[in-house]
């Protein structure tokens, strides 16, 4: 089929076929500090302001438009001053979604925001995100969150104050100014390049820490007016896309979906997938080259009930979240490239592919433990953290615990090899039973450097007993 036949009538109207696409945020931070929280109530005052049907819920994201983002966010926000259509919000909260994101260019998603508890400060999971961010030099804003739990921040302030009103005012505010003052130290302290910061520091006072409260949604159009002014300003170029061009994006997850089998989620960042398009996907081994079965959407809510709970659709455009059922996926892996291979040479879209997994690739030796990672930029993130400990690697891959790990592992002269680290992954039973058996052990966690912690321990604890 030829590019004409699908066009729709935004590419008729925009015969230059580029546009301007959303730029794709990401909610990072320690676990309970509120990202979850956060999300909701930016999807739930989405949902108030919006009309019924204008904030659109993609596969593992949701799309906030630029009208209703200027409605949430009133003077702060003026349509007018932005042509970047609105922000598109990963669902999926955490490290997960975040490192499963890849654009090109290497950055994970466009721009991202740490949400850090102000009664908690920094924890181990900020530390964590603050080094990923850092690394893929992603710029993002720090939602400094449960302002609401600061006694008094809510008083009224324009009621008839008293004098002990006042004191107890100031010294609230003078509270959260301390501990805004300690975020910011510990960002300086954390060693953040200019680069990275200045995009925050340049647009406007304080930026860089914006108070919010999740649960009474104080500061939210702030943060929302912060993140739309920083994205206009300074990712406008980086948001052009070819509108009718063939489909670039990453697996989110791979996902058994009943009647469709294996399914990818995918963030697409560029061009379009269409329902007849033909796709290259990394996989396990190789390339996975297929054809498309169906393109999902989530159906609204009211409308599901015995029926499937997806909706197919024709065509998607970047910036979007899309379900793609397709035959032999069952090897694809999170974080991996999609690529429509539309009206282009396959093999040089195999060779892209592959050119971008051998940029992901860890460098393992002949000696050395077994990582196991939920996605390609967990793998990489925990792959960097055993090169600065100095551990070396002898496999590294996506996915569970698995039998033949065990193998590997049980493999090892050096007892202090006969090890598996798996980050934010499961093991499987078989490898458990074979681990025992084999001697191996297996440590697993959902923060890199404790489990880093771990394993040195456990060589510590070998190497006492050895003496
Ligand atoms: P996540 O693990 O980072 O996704 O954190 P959640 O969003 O699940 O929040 C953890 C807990 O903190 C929940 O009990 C929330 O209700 C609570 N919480 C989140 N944000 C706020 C806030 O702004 N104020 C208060 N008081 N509680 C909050």
């Amino acid at each position: 089929m030829s590019d004409t036949d699908t066009d729709t009538e935004t590419n008729a109207r925009d015969p230059a076929s580029t546009s301007l696409r959303t730029p794709i945020v990401a909610v990072l931070g320690h676990v309970d500090h509120g990202k979850t929280s956060l999300l909701d109530k930016i999807r739930g005052s989405a949902v108030i302001e919006g009309e019924a049907g204008a904030i659109t819920q993609h596969i593992g994201a949701t799309a906030v438009p630029l009208d209703i983002i200027s409605t949430i966010a009133g003077d702060l926000v003026d349509p007018d001053d932005f042509d970047l259509p609105g922000l598109l919000f990963i669902d999926t909260p955490g490290h997960h979604s975040f490192t499963t994101l890849r654009s090109r260019g290497g950055a994970l998603a466009d721009i991202a925001i740490l949400v850090v508890d102000v009664n908690d400060g920094f924890q181990p999971q900020t530390l964590e995100a603050l080094d990923i961010l850092k690394r893929s030099e992603t710029p993002f804003i720090v939602a400094a969150n449960k302002i609401d739990t600061v006694p008094g921040w809510n008083e009224n302030e324009d009621s008839p104050i008293n004098d002990t009103y006042e004191s107890q005012s100031d010294r609230v505010r003078s509270r959260l100014d301390e501990q805004l003052y300690e975020i910011i130290g510990n960002l300086s302290d954390e060693g953040f390049s200019a680069d990275l910061y200045w995009r925050v520091q340049n647009f406007q006072r304080n930026v860089g820490v914006v108070p919010v409260s999740a649960m009474t949604g104080e500061g939210v159009p702030d943060l929302l007016a912060v993140m739309m002014g920083l994205s206009q300003r300074y990712m406008k170029e980086e948001m052009e896309i070819d509108v009718q061009g063939p489909g670039v994006g990453t697996v989110l997850e791979v996902k058994d979906e009943k009647g469709f089998g294996t399914t990818i989620d995918t963030v697409l960042y560029d061009g379009t997938i269409r329902a007849d398009d033909q796709l290259v996907v990394g996989g396990q081994n190789e390339p996975i080259v297929t054809d498309v079965r169906a393109l999902l959407q989530p159906r609204p809510l009211a409308e599901i009930r015995t029926e499937s709970r997806f909706e197919k659709v024709d065509e998607v455009g970047a910036a979007a979240g899309i379900k793609v059922a397709a035959p032999e996926l069952d090897e694809a892996m999170a974080g991996a490239p999609v690529r429509v291979v539309r009206n282009r040479d396959l093999n040089d879209v195999i060779q892209e592919v592959q050119a971008e997994l051998a940029d992901i690739a860890v460098d393992t030796g002949e000696e050395g433990v077994v990582v196991k990672a939920d996605t390609l930029g967990s793998l990489e993130a925990m792959a960097d953290a055993l090169d600065e400990a100095e551990v070396p690697i002898v496999r590294a891959e996506v996915g569970d615990v698995a039998p033949r790990d065990v193998s590997v592992a049980s493999t090892a002269d050096d007892p202090k090899q006969r090890v598996i680290l798996g980050f934010n992954v499961d093991t499987l039973s078989d490898a458990e039973r074979r681990a025992e058996a084999d001697d191996v052990t297996i440590f697993t966690d959902e923060v890199i450097y404790q489990l880093i912690e771990e394993y040195e321990e456990f060589v510590e604890e070998m190497e006492q007993a050895q003496q």
